[in-house]
């Protein structure tokens, strides 16, 4: 079934209140990111030298990823490869069941949630506890995150407080944030301390030291991979930079970009098991060597999960993380999506002002707007666009490639219009007027004004 962008906004922004409160907790973490930003005098060179980086490495995936396997290796790590989701859910299965695994816990890994993992431990019987505050609350209530960086940016302290009411039995009507925070905390200590093994997800890969890297803002990764002998780290093919000295260049952008913080809390290094233990690395594919081989696409690969397109998204922040209806959503789910499946996500590129806003923020410079610009290319040339909206734009091509023609329906609807009764203008054929007036129509055309303001006859 197809994903309708529309129609799934449309019931976020129904509670206008929400929609508001949403749209402006993510501005303030994008102006939070304009003033880290602006704190750098090297911010641009930094977003170029990421962008080169992670360039460089995507044409030579191949090779990083074999050297990264090597040392990994020569620390005893054992590597796995995983080809999609269903494969990476079944190596993680048979890791577990080997040691006899009856509960993890699980640090915040958007490739976990790619691949459906968590209902598919649990349906073999292992619990799955995710210990970030923002993930273990969306997963009491059986929902998945709304936001990369931000899982539960939907809720009010309220809806947590009647969330932890309910499955951590705090108290009634208790939404005090230190209150619930404590109460998740030694919740949270209960599950670290009884888990048998650890997963985490993993932000960079460094292929010359075969060791991975994790931030995080609260430690989950760490007390969940020191305390138990197994930890499994999972990770998509395009998470590899090439030497340690990279990475500095990647966490100075990466958490100014997502919370406006200069750096993560913990940003902790992973290079080999614990004293007695094991540790397992997951390289998943999943899609991804599909968009390796489109160059148009590419830089998507680049995405270090950052989260500042969503905050920046005028239409993220007004419709809601679900409205897209994928893992990922905002500007670069919207053309992650449709790149592993056209038909089912057509019209998340459309969710999409083009005001670039998102290519401008984008640390690493993904180029966003272009990219969902060429993918409503796509959809159309597949024929997945309605017909009502395919003979709209054909009409509108027609007319304007009929330049005296197009003044004439300018002029017309400029005196026409506001004459026309309200009922006929704001029809069920206007959608734009649904919630939205029409500004006043002008006297003159752009054209005419323009002609006036350069004296041109
Ligand atoms: S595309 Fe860029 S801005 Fe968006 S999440 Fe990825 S790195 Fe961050």
């Amino acid at each position: 079934m197809s994903i309708n962008h529309p129609e799934l906004a449309e019931k976020f922004a129904t509670n206008v209140e929400r929609m508001k409160w949403h749209d402006k907790a993510l501005w303030f973490v994008r102006v939070k990111r304009d003033n880290q930003a602006k704190s750098l005098d090297e911010w641009e060179e930094l977003r170029n030298t990421a962008d080169k980086i992670k360039s460089h490495t995507l044409s030579h995936l191949d090779e990083y990823l074999e050297v990264f396997e090597k040392n990994a290796q020569a620390r005893g790590i054992h590597v796995h490869w995983a080809k999609d989701a269903k494969e990476h859910n079944e190596i993680v299965l048979e890791i577990l069941r080997a040691k006899s695994v009856k509960m993890i816990v699980k640090s915040k890994s958007m490739l976990t949630e790619e691949c459906h993992l968590n209902p598919y431990l649990e349906k073999n019987g292992i619990e799955v506890v995710d210990t970030d505050l923002g993930e273990r609350i969306v997963q009491l209530r059986h929902e998945p995150p709304s936001h990369i960086v931000l899982p539960a940016i939907h809720l009010k302290k309220e809806d947590v407080g009647t969330t932890f009411e309910k499955f951590l039995k705090t108290e009634k009507g208790n939404s005090d944030p230190t209150y619930l925070t404590r109460a998740a905390r030694a919740h949270l200590r209960e599950k670290f301390l009884g888990a048998d093994a650890a997963m985490t997800g993993v932000n960079f890969a460094i292929a010359e030291t075969g060791g991975i890297v994790v931030c995080t803002n609260e430690g989950n990764a760490d007390l969940g991979a020191a305390l138990p002998k197994l930890h499994i780290a999972c990770m998509g093919i395009e998470k590899i930079i090439p030497r340690l000295k990279d990475l500095s260049i990647f966490t100075r952008l990466l958490a100014r970009s997502a919370t406006g913080q200069p750096v993560t809390t913990y940003t902790s290094h992973y290079h080999g098991p614990v004293e007695g233990g094991e540790m397992h690395i997951v390289i998943v594919d999943n899609g991804r060597s599909k968009i390796l081989s489109q160059e148009r696409y590419i830089k998507s690969l680049q995405c270090i999960r950052c989260g500042a397109c969503l905050n920046t998204c005028p239409i993220y922040r007004r419709s809601g993380g679900y409205s897209y209806g994928y893992t990922i959503p905002g500007p670069i789910g919207s053309t992650l999506a449709p790149s592993r499946d056209l038909k089912k996500y057509y019209s998340l590129p459309f969710a999409c002002s083009l005001c670039s806003s998102c290519s401008n923020v984008c640390p690493v410079k993904v180029d966003l707007a272009q990219q969902l610009y060429l993918k409503r290319q796509d959809v159309v040339d597949a024929g997945y666009l309605s017909p009502t909206k395919h003979n709209a734009l054909k009409m509108a091509t027609w007319l304007m490639c009929r330049p005296k023609l197009m003044d004439f329906a300018g002029f017309m609807a400029r005196k026409m219009v506001p004459l026309l009764p309200r009922a006929l203008v704001y029809s069920k054929f206007n959608l734009w007027g649904k919630n939205r007036e029409l500004p006043p129509f002008p006297k003159n055309s752009f054209k005419e004004l323009y002609k006036e303001k350069k004296g041109i006859q």
